[in-house]
């Protein structure tokens, strides 16, 4: 019988440390201060923003939203980023994706100073992942891997398959579990023989985007499977929500298995409220 690899007791659990944490860090007249840079924010946005607002007030991170108009030229957000940068009561920046087309994102990503990027995509902190230096890495490849360690999976040693490389998945989750000792392989859309290599994983981490891409016949009696998508289904009317792992097949396979929801999404955003903890590392 499988285990679910319960990321929802196990953010709770962190996130309830980590509140404690901040709290000390007040005592001691620390205080985080984030800013959440939006660009053209819809309605729809606007209460995911909220809900975040509330999250990190809740623990006791100051968050401010930064919102800016739509039609913002690239030069213009360019000039706010810097001034965020240069603003030493700002100890974190995220920024809002996609931006409107007009902008080049990674432009904009790069200009955010590393030290205060709590998104973990700049590219001097993935240089610092691929380098095994201390930095601010991407939140949903540190979840997987703590989520792992606190059921005790071993990594080491274990054939581990990450299935998608993405710069903010794939592969800051495989150099993470390179570091970690697993032997890694790397799959894509262009690998050809993805079933055989599959069914090779001892730990199998798959995010494909696609929605149920995985089914049993890829996965070995045993192993470990984390599912990373998540995707809301609509069929006559009714939506349900799904990951890149068909799970109705693949769980009975395996020994242990993320659920969707519940599983890699509560990780990541406890590894956010992380992230903007160790920002006052670098101040
Ligand atoms: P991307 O679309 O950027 O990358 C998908 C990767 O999967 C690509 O490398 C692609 O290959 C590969 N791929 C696509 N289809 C197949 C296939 N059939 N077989 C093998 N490889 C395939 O996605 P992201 O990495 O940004 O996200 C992946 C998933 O994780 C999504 O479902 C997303 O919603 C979810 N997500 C969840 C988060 C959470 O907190 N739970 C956070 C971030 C993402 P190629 O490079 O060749 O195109």
């Amino acid at each position: 019988m499988y285990k679910l690899l319960d990321g929802n007791t196990i953010s709770k659990e962190l996130i309830e440390s980590y509140k404690k944490q901040i709290s000390l860090l007040k005592d001691n007249n620390k205080h985080i201060v984030l800013s959440d840079v939006i660009v053209g924010c819809d309605d729809a946005s606007k209460i995911y923003i909220e809900n975040k607002k509330k999250k990190f007030n809740d623990l006791g991170i100051i968050f401010n939203e930064i919102s800016l108009s739509k039609d913002i030229t690239e030069n213009e957000l360019l000039l706010k980023i810097e001034e965020l940068n240069g603003d030493n009561n700002v100890n974190g920046i995220f920024l809002e994706l996609p931006l409107p087309n007009n902008i080049n994102e990674s432009k904009i990503v790069e200009k955010i100073n590393p030290n205060k990027d709590v998104d973990g995509f700049n590219k001097i902190n993935l240089g610092k992942l691929l380098q095994g230096d201390n930095g601010l890495f991407p939140c949903t490849a540190l979840g997987i891997i703590e989520l792992l360690k606190r059921y005790n999976i071993i990594i080491e040693g274990k054939n581990c398959v990450v299935v998608g490389r993405s710069n903010i998945v794939g592969k800051p989750v495989a150099l993470m579990m390179l570091k970690e000792n697993a032997t890694v392989t790397i799959c894509h859309s262009k690998t050809t023989n993805l079933k055989e290599i599959c069914n090779n994983a001892d730990i199998l981490i798959v995010a494909t985007g696609k929605a149920k891409s995985i089914d049993d016949s890829y996965v070995k009696d045993g192993a470990v499977v984390v599912d990373v998508g998540i995707h809301k289904i609509v069929n006559d009317g009714k939506s349900t929500i799904c990951g890149d792992v068909d799970f109705d097949k693949v769980a009975p396979k395996t020994s242990y298995i993320t659920p969707v929801p519940g599983g890699v999404g509560p990780m990541t955003i406890a590894m956010l409220i992380k992230n903007s903890i160790n920002t006052l590392n670098y101040e």
